[in-house]
This record gives C-alpha cells, sequence and structure tokens, in this order.
C-alpha cells in the first residue's frame, strides 16, 4: 500500500503530526493565521471588493461550532424602530400574496403581512379590519337570521356555506339583540320548508359575555354539551360566535405577533406616492393599521421623501417603512426623512424583469449588507425583499445584516394567498403575478411602476404560478425550524448575535459554489442523457 494516509502506524511510530509532516516537508499549520483564516468576512466580500454584485446563490456560510441546542435559539425579529416580531417573516404586499386570510396566518405564526393596496382605499381599510377584528377561535362575522326567515333559508346558507348552526337576532345581522339559535336538530325533523324560525328555534340559550376568553368558552360548550356559543355584550347584542367545530382546530398561538394593549393582530398596509395615498395612509391609520410600507420601485424619490415628512408629521406614533432601496445614498436619504424602516431589493424578485427591462438593480446579498449596515448605526432595521427561493436563503438574508424577509413566491402557493388553485401541466397551482407586470397594472397597481399619464406601459414583472404549499400553519412552522436549524449551525442563538458576528468579522464567507453546482448539474444532465 502506498497511501500514506491510509497506511496504519507501526508501533514505533508516534502518532503526533511533528514526524509525519518532517517526513512530508510540511510546515505546522496556524489555524490563528491570516492565511488559514477560512474565507472573507463580509465587509472584505462586500466592501473591498467592491466592483462585484453577489447574490443569494454565490455566497455560503462557514459553519460554527454548535455548543447549545436548537431550542435555545431565538429569531425574535425588528421589523421596525417600534415594532417586533418573534420571528423575521414578512409577507410581500402583492395582490397574489397579502390580503387579510394571509395577514391573519402570518401574524398568528409571529410574523407580519402586509396588505396589497391595488385596490379602493374601502376594500383596503376592510382587510385591515378584518385582521384586527380576528380572535382565534372566535367567529366575529357570523351569518345571522330573523326570526321571520324560514328553512329554506337556513338549507340555503347550508348549501352556500356548509353550516346550519345560525344565531337569531332582532336585525337578523351582527350586532342585533340575540333572540335565539337554529341547529341541524332544530330544523331535521320538519318537513314544511316554509316554516318560519320563530316557531324552531331555541331560545332557551346559553350565552357567554364579550370578553370571554376562548379557554373559557370551550369549557362551557363542553359543559353544556352545546354547538355553538353565542357572544353577548350587556344589552344581549350579538358579538361574535364560538363553534365547537373549531375546538380541535384552533389552538394557541404563543408567537403571535399582538398589539399588547389592544391584543390584536399586528398588521401591515403598502400605499404609493400620489397625492391620493396620504388619505389612503389616513384611512388605514384610523382602522388600526400598525406600520405603513410606501411602496416603491425605486424608493429613493422626491416624492417618497415628502410622503415620509407627510405621514412622520401627522401620525408620529405610526412606523413607516420606506423603499425600495439598494445602495447607501439611497437609505441616507429615506433615513434623514424618518423612516422606521428600509425595504431592499430591486429587481431581484422571482417574477420580476426591472433589471432586463430598465438595465438597473442590485444582486441581493451586496444590497442587503450595504444598506444594514449604514442603516444599522441609526438603529433602523432593513427587510431584505425579494429573491428568497428556499429556507436557507432566508438564513442567508439574515446573515447579511436583514432584520426580516419578504416574501412573494414563497408564500403565493398557500391556502392562505388570495385566488384559487387550479390544474398546470398535472400540478396543482395558484396564480402569482408581479405588481408591475401588464395583467396587474391594468387592474390599478401602474402607481407603483408608472405615472398616471403613460400610456405606454413597460411591463417590470411577469405572470406565472406557483405550486400549492398547503397551508402557513404548517408551512411557516417549517420556515421557522429551519431558520433555528441554520442559525445553530452558524454558532449563534439569536439574530443579535448573528448580526454581532457579521460586524465583527467572525462570521465567514466562500463564494463560487455557484459554478461548482453547475458544473455538477451539468454531470447530473449529461448522465441522464
Ligand atoms: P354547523 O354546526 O352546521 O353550523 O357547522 P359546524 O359548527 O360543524 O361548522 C361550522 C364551521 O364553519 C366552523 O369551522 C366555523 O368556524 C365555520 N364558520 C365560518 N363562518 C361561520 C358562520 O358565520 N357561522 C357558523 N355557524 N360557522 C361559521
Ligand atoms: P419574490 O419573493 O417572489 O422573489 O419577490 C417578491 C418581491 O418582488 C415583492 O416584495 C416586490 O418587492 C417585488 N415585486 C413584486 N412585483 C414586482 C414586479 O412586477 N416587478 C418588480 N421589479 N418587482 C416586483
Amino acid at each position: 500500500m502506498t497511501d500514506i494516509v491510509g497506511t496504519p502506524l507501526r508501533d514505533n511510530q508516534t502518532s503526533g503530526g511533528d514526524q509525519n509532516m518532517a517526513a512530508m516537508n510540511m510546515d505546522k499549520i496556524d489555524i490563528e493565521s491570516d492565511e488559514w483564516v477560512d474565507g472573507f468576512s463580509a465587509h472584505e466580500l462586500f466592501v473591498k471588493n467592491r466592483g462585484t454584485g453577489y447574490t443569494y446563490e454565490d455566497i455560503i456560510l462557514m459553519p460554527g461550532h454548535i455548543g447549545f441546542g436548537v431550542e435555545e435559539v431565538s429569531i425574535e425579529a425588528q421589523l421596525s424602530r417600534n415594532i417586533t416580531l418573534s420571528a423575521p417573516l414578512v409577507s410581500s404586499p402583492m395582490d397574489t400574496v397579502t390580503e387579510a386570510r394571509m395577514a391573519i396566518g402570518m401574524a398568528l405564526q409571529g410574523g407580519i403581512g402586509i396588505l396589497h393596496s391595488n385596490n379602493s382605499v374601502e376594500e383596503q381599510v376592510a382587510m385591515v379590519k378584518a385582521v384586527k377584528r380576528f380572535k382565534n377561535g372566535f367567529i366575529t362575522d357570523p351569518v345571522c337570521l330573523k326570526p321571520d326567515a324560514t328553512i329554506r333559508d337556513v338549507l340555503e346558507i347550508k348549501a352556500a356555506r356548509g353550516f346550519t348552526g345560525i344565531p337569531i337576532t332582532d336585525t337578523g345581522a351582527m350586532g342585533g339583540v340575540v333572540v335565539g339559535i337554529v341547529t341541524n336538530r332544530d330544523i331535521d325533523f320538519v318537513e314544511d320548508v316554509e316554516t318560519p324560525l320563530s316557531e324552531v328555534m331555541t331560545t332557551d340559550l346559553v350565552t357567554a359575555p364579550e370578553g370571554v376568553a376562548l379557554a373559557e368558552a370551550n369549557a362551557l360548550l363542553k359543559a353544556k354539551k352545546i354547538g355553538k356559543l353565542p357572544i353577548v355584550d350587556s344589552d344581549g347584542h350579538l358579538v361574535g360566535l364560538v363553534s365547537r367545530h373549531d375546538l380541535k382546530t384552533w389552538r394557541d398561538y404563543p408567537n403571535a405577533s399582538v398589539d399588547h394593549e389592544t391584543k390584536s393582530l399586528l398588521v401591515g398596509a403598502a400605499i404609493g406616492t400620489r397625492p391620493a395615498d396620504r388619505d389612503r395612509a389616513a384611512a388605514l391609520i384610523a382602522a388600526g393599521v400598525d406600520v405603513i410600507v410606501i411602496d416603491s420601485s425605486n424608493g429613493s424619490s422626491i416624492y417618497q421623501l415628502e410622503m415620509i415628512a407627510h405621514l412622520k408629521e401627522s401620525f408620529p406614533t405610526v412606523d413607516v417603512i420606506g423603499g425600495n432601496i439598494v445602495t447607501v445614498p439611497q437609505a441616507k436619504a429615506l433615513i434623514e426623512a424618518g423612516v422606521d424602516g428600509l425595504r431592499i431589493g430591486m429587481g431581484v424578485g422571482s417574477i420580476c424583469t426591472t433589471q432586463e427591462v430598465m438595465a438597473v438593480g442590485r444582486a441581493q446579498a451586496t444590497a442587503v449588507y450595504k444598506v444594514a449596515k449604514y442603516a444599522a448605526q441609526f438603529g433602523i432595521p432593513v427587510i431584505a425583499d425579494g429573491g428568497i427561493r428556499s429556507v436557507g436563503h432566508i438564513t442567508k438574508a439574515l446573515s447579511m445584516g436583514a432584520s426580516t424577509v419578504m416574501m412573494g413566491s414563497m408564500l403565493a402557493g398557500t391556502e392562505e394567498a388570495p385566488g384559487e388553485y387550479f390544474y398546470h401541466d398535472g400540478v396543482r397551482v395558484k396564480k402569482y403575478r408581479g405588481m408591475g407586470s401588464i395583467e396587474a397594472m391594468t387592474k390599478g397597481s401602474d402607481n407603483r411602476y408608472f405615472s398616471e399619464a403613460d400610456s405606454i406601459k413597460v411591463a417590470q414583472g411577469v405572470v406565472g404560478s406557483v405550486q400549492d404549499k398547503g397551508s402557513i400553519s404548517l408551512y411557516v412552522p417549517y420556515l421557522r425550524k429551519g431558520i433555528l436549524h441554520g442559525l445553530q449551525d452558524i454558532g449563534v442563538r439569536s439574530i443579535t448575535e448573528l448580526r454581532d458576528a457579521l460586524w465583527s468579522g467572525k462570521l465567514r464567507l466562500e463564494i463560487g459554489l455557484r459554478s461548482a453546482r453547475r458544473l455538477r448539474s451539468r454531470r447530473v444532465a449529461s448522465t441522464r442523457l
């Protein structure tokens, strides 16, 4: 055997390296020396080597030492100056990603949703209200009927909506005085469908007072062996309903993002930079929105600076996130105007063609690092927006200094995203479109990409579809767990520790994997042939 590495030691050999090294003519390696330190610090990679932009795909993080369990890792994150989340996850203000249902789901999981503004002010305000009204396990807008409605009405609701448990109020609407309840048991054996509900409804009601905790309401449902529990205010007006059916579905969300005073879920909303958007912002804030995101493809504009100044002056207690930007001078302008957070990314979204059409943009890892480092001096957190295609990309974005990541395509295939599933080439998908696509602009989002007077629109985005990902109630916990493991592998217990390692140069990066991966996939492809 000639293989030195594989040759077993003989009795008279020492196992220490010195003799072997002497035999191999090698110097002793000093792993602390500059020469032997792995990879680059972020500063060396992004600042010293400033002519090259790096994407998430271009870089890989060196693992650290795992001296703690994954349960010790926290991914608490700062969204903006005054808003902290228990997970660094934000859903994008796009009309195929974030409406009320997504925003509720994201907030329950410790992230936040930013409601899109490709709609009327009333529609966007209604979404804010729906999120704010949401109470875990409570139906806050139950379908009601009047006492003079008939069994036929109940059967119609059953056919259309799938339930028969209907509170009867004097007005036939939520907010009226509860006078009874109709369930399956009340109507099952009645043959005449024209029978008025006043004749069959249960009037011997069990109700719970407004403000009751979900656990108490559930205990009452069990104790009284009933299926529906109307929640009433002190005057007997209906304010909600709890259904036994939901008992198993609803669980506690200890990580939910909530406003600790009002106990409502946190929600953000996007606006543009037109004069009319000032009214939109005022209406959203009146409805209780927690953070306003100014949505521009190039946020470094006089219009955005004026909007920031206006919002900070008129609504000083509401956080404003500006963007999108990718350079330090752009960040400087927005920070000086008073933003509480920044959104970074230009032309890197999966459905976006800005870099091809406009010839501007920046590789996202470089953009995130430079802006995050600058903004950190002012205590301004940054959102890495766009180009997140895997959980590893989230960890990379955080490792470049982002406090949170914003996702479009990652979430567009979930049940909570707007729109219906359909089949494309046998795969169950949902539509996902760029807000700068002709299709979305035709619906109104050209504010973000063009001025009203433009008769020729140049698309900066495309329409596509993304594969079914199921519910975010399972998908977001998967993302959370993936980030926890990523941080553990890097050897840090929190996003704060990660940023300390980044700024100090302890976090090491290497480049070049992309070319290596390409070669590998080419090899695989040729094997297949
Ligand atoms: P029911 O007994 O026929 O009313 O139906 P279940 O209680 O078995 O299921 C009703 C399901 O529909 C539950 O998951 C409810 O949360 C949901 N739901 C949504 N909106 C309403 C509503 O307005 N009224 C009722 N009764 N249920 C609703
Ligand atoms: P994704 O997560 O799909 O990679 O990227 C989502 C992000 O792409 C959004 O948050 C938004 O910043 C950006 N975006 C959305 N629509 C468009 C578009 O039509 N054109 C461009 N340039 N960017 C878009």
